[in-house]
């Protein structure tokens, strides 16, 4: 094990100093001078050293993204400049793929493999995508009508135009890739950014930072500030100087960055919690189905904000599928990410460690049947073991309230009626699971599910192309595809009278 979890010269390298915060394309000390650390939840040891930003650094990067907006290099590129930029960041992730994967197994928790395998390359690609919109965002001619001026003519046309400096805020969950899906976007549309990667995972943005400038992004661009929620966070979004707010996170932490965005309504969008559910018809391919759900959960720990927490299986196959994913549960090898042996890692945080095992304590006391785990690892780090939940009342919080772990609860349902019930009957609408070989009632199902993706007879997929984001209290707005980048845009309309 000792030899597995040990990180590659390059790694330790990057790890190796107390990191500075990004600032106009320069390395900076926290104005404070203050520093924090950054564990390695495998083993619940230091793993880095990280500037401790505050109201201070949030304002001399608000400052420097706005000079790079309003008069940097960057505002006068054309969008082709600007695209080849960002197609240079992509390349150079997969160029650094190993390094990368490697600061986001360590900081997270999460297996290498995984993070080798999707967080890395799904980065890359959502720059190469985005890359390729930095040439496309055209406006239109319109022919306008105006009844009060009879007989004038008008070339009426429209333009679209940065919203500005952008503040953005990620969670610890995907380091790399919700870094990934805020700059993108940003970038390919010409705005300029301040990034507060979480505190608990600040490595990997720190050194996408790094690429950028090497990839010819010109200072002030991008700036990272690391540092605390409350702090950091909090001055980003209400800061005066900045144009729009882009959050991922809790739906707790998503009220107050709306709320503390009133100040000068900057714009907002949010990636926030769910609770989705998981739906397996009778009439499913139920091994492909119970990989599914497994899949769907236990992947990167269930630290997922779409991961199928509830699992909707129809009556007369519920046995069969629930000790399906309970035996799927129990194969899962449970270990440090680093460990090529390891298909889950821990979980990220002692704060993440106890707010998972707490619910399956409250589950345990309300009379829910674990069939696979049901408890922490009795070993150093935050580790918990896959668990399926059986016997739940529909007011049990472990089917109400989002667990953020590898839990999943399982209930059957009697008809398509029942189950559209149960599974809209939450406050929260991200995605959504259908395993069923009758297509025309999964597709009539994609219909009435309130929520932002539905997969059918697969789950967990992402790609660049497809707009992701939440329904009810999942969210405001899209991440990803066409249609994130309109939140990170302002349309002008320009009038001529001829
Ligand atoms: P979790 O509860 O799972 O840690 P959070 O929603 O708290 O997730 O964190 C997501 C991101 O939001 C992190 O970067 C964190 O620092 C930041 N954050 C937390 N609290 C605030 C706040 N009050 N204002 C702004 N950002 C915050």
């Amino acid at each position: 094990m000792a030899v597995a979890t040990r990180p590659t010269e390059k790694t330790r390298f990057f790890k190796s100093s107390p990191r500075a915060l990004l600032i106009n394309g320069k390395s900076e000390q926290a104005e404070s001078g203050k520093t924090f650390d950054t564990l390695n939840p495998a083993t619940a040891t230091v793993l880095a050293s990280v500037a401790e930003g505050d109201a201070h650094d949030i304002d001399r990067a608000v400052r420097a993204a706005r000079r790079a907006f309003e008069n940097g290099p960057w505002s006068r590129m054309t969008p082709s400049e600007r695209g080849q930029i960002m197609h240079r960041i992509g390349d150079l992730i997969m160029e650094h793929a190993d390094e990368l994967a490697e600061l986001d197994c360590l900081d997270n928790g999460k297996a290498l493999s995984v993070a080798r395998a999707a967080d890395v390359p799904l980065a890359a690609d959502l720059f190469w995508y985005m890359a390729g919109w930095a040439t496309k965002l055209n406006g239109g001619t319109i022919t306008p009508s105006v009844p009060y001026l009879p007989g004038a003519e008008f070339h009426a046309y429209t333009l679209r135009e940065p919203v500005g400096v952008v503040g953005q805020i990620i969670p610890w969950n995907f380091p790399l890739l919700m870094a990934a899906w805020k700059l993108g976007p940003a970038l390919a549309t010409g705005c300029t950014v301040v990034l507060k990667p979480a505190e608990q995972t600040p490595l990997s943005a720190l050194r996408l930072g790094e690429l950028m400038l090497e990839a010819g992004l010109p200072d002030g661009v991008v700036n990272v500030v690391t540092g605390f929620g409350e702090t950091a966070g909090a001055a980003l979004a209400s800061h005066p100087g900045v144009d729009k707010i882009a959050f991922t996170g809790s739906t707790e932490v998503g009220r107050l960055i709306a709320t503390a965005a009133t100040g000068n309504l900057k714009k907002v969008s949010l990636e926030l919690g769910g609770k989705s559910p998981n739906i397996i018809f009778s009439d499913a391919d139920i091994d492909a189905a119970v990989a599914g759900a497994a899949q769907g959960i236990f992947f990167n720990q269930g630290e997922v904000c779409c991961a199928g927490s509830r699992l909707f299986v129809q009556q007369d196959r519920f046995d069969e599928v629930v000790e399906g994913v309970a035996k799927a549960a129990k194969q899962i090898k449970v270990g440090p990410g680093m460990d090529p042996d390891s298909d889950m890692g821990p979980l990220v945080s002692r704060e993440q460690f106890d707010r998972v095992t707490g619910y399956l304590a409250k589950g345990q006391q309300a009379g829910n049947r674990a069939l696979a785990g049901g408890h922490a690892l009795d070993r150093p780090g935050y580790f918990v073991e896959p668990t399926v939940l059986v016997d739940v009342e529909p007011n049990d919080v472990v089917l109400r309230e989002e667990i953020f772990g590898p839990v999943i609860v399982a209930l059957p349902f009697s008809d398509v009626d029942d189950l559209a019930r149960q599974a809209n009957d939450t406050v929260y609408g991200l995605a959504a699971g259908v395993w069923t070989q009758d297509i025309s009632k999964a597709h009539k199902l994609a219909k009435r599910i309130k929520a932002g993706t539905v997969w059918v007879n697969t789950y967990n997929v992402f790609s660049a192309e497809l707009p992701f984001g939440g329904f009810k209290q999942s969210g405001w707005g899209r991440e990803m595809g066409e249609e994130v980048l309109s939140s990170y845009l302002e349309t002008k309309s320009v009038i001529v009278q001829l």
